[in-house]
């Protein structure tokens, strides 16, 4: 099968991530062609999966844009549909893993004469996206795409509300190869020692920095929580959050948390840092389409609290593999840490439930197999 899969993002998102392990089993007569040049290229390269850049002008659309904006920024998709469609003609189907991908996508999949096959990645609610994008997103995911793959029950029934038709959609997991996440006890100590976190209960937040991933959620829980509670945020504004960035560290003076909260800013090593956690911390405000972390943070044997909405509340059975909170609920979520902190048993109970769980129910090479006979 050779595919052409197209993903707007230089930078590794959680889409970007799922799309590496997608990509892996076609490297030898696939290529992944992005809109954007960056670490994603990097990583891509790392796993010997071909890679193109197809334009570093960046598309003018942001998840928010009005009618007016997104046709302002045809004059840019032209050349770049052009070139896709050529590619195209050389590839058995064109696999979208973004909303610009999909537009892109689209077209040259009709010019092309090629099947397109959109990974939905996202909740099409208005939360998170302006009715013009929804609307562009499922005019065009209806009209082109034989295979909508939505990442979770959540993401698929927004799209299907959002007007998207039931009947070309598809539930798929995120997979994960669980062995990465073992990892060896001497690694967890260098890093507790490196980020001088011994003798503290750590509780990691990792995400890229964006309000509505809730580390102020995390800080303002902190401050209900004893004196050697510490959190560690894994993660950077990956889409120009700076303002948000400034208020986080302003939120941390204010309450005098300086010593109890660590920006790490981007990391690779994910696996090594959850496990030297004590609990990991997921408080997306608005409903979470998948919520990789929260996987890993199972596949590592850390527990995990995520927030009640989206994605999450198919991956986290309360009291059984994890714990769920309100969304934007600090004083619930300190009382989750508080307890976990008083009572480590209890939560060992849970991550180990989770930790079996979860790399049965999210193991890449069956989730592949489910890509593979869908596209077949
Ligand atoms: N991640 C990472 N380095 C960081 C922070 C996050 O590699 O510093 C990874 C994280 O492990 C996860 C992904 O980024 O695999 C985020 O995916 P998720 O579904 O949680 O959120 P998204 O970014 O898709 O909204």
């Amino acid at each position: 099968m050779k595919i052409l899969f197209l993903d707007q993002s230089g930078k590794p998102g959680g889409a970007e991530l799922c799309l590496i392990d997608i990509a892996k089993p076609y490297r030898d007569s696939c290529l992944v062609g992005l809109f954007a040049d960056g670490a994603f290229k990097n990583l891509l390269e790392q796993n010997q999966i071909p890679v193109q850049i197809l334009t570093t002008q960046a598309i003018q659309v942001r998840k928010e844009s009005s009618l007016a904006q997104g046709l302002g920024s045809l004059g840019q998709l032209i050349p770049l549909i052009s070139k896709v469609t050529k590619i195209a003609r050389d590839y058995d189907f064109i696999y979208a893993n973004t909303q610009k991908a999909l537009v892109v996508g689209a077209l040259a999949s009709f010019l092309a004469r090629r099947p397109l096959v959109y990974h939905l990645h996202d909740i099409l609610s208005p939360e998170h996206f302006s009715k013009t994008n929804r609307r562009i997103a499922v005019t065009l995911a209806n009209r082109f795409a034989s295979l909508v793959i939505a990442n979770s029950q959540a993401s698929q029934v927004a799209f299907i509300e959002a007007g998207g038709k039931a009947e070309i959609t598809e539930v798929v997991y995120n997979g994960f190869d669980s062995q990465a996440y073992q990892v060896p006890e001497s690694e967890v100590e260098k890093i507790r020692e490196n980020l001088e976190l011994d003798g503290q209960f750590v509780v990691g937040h990792f995400s890229r920095l964006a309000p509505w991933k809730g580390q102020h959620i995390l800080i303002e829980a902190l401050a209900n929580t004893p004196e050697n509670v510490t959190a560690i945020l894994v993660g950077d504004a990956l889409f120009g959050e700076q303002n948000y960035v400034k208020s986080l560290h302003e939120q941390v003076a204010n309450l005098k948390l300086e010593k109890r909260v660590k920006f790490l800013g981007f990391r690779s090593d994910i696996p090594q840092l959850m496990t030297a956690c004590n609990l990991v911390a997921h408080t997306s405000t608005a409903a979470e389409p998948f919520g990789r972390v929260i996987v890993e943070a199972m596949l590592c044997g850390t527990p995990v609290v995520a927030t009640k909405a989206g994605g999450a509340m198919e991956l986290v059975e309360p009291d059984v593999n994890g714990f769920l909170v309100t969304p934007s609920e600090p004083q619930e979520l300190a009382e989750v840490i508080n307890s976990c902190f008083l009572q480590p048993e209890n939560c060992h109970a849970l991550a180990k439930n989770a930790r079996v769980s979860a790399s049965q129910r999210f193991d890449v090479s069956v989730i592949n197999q489910q890509i593979y006979h869908l596209l077949k």
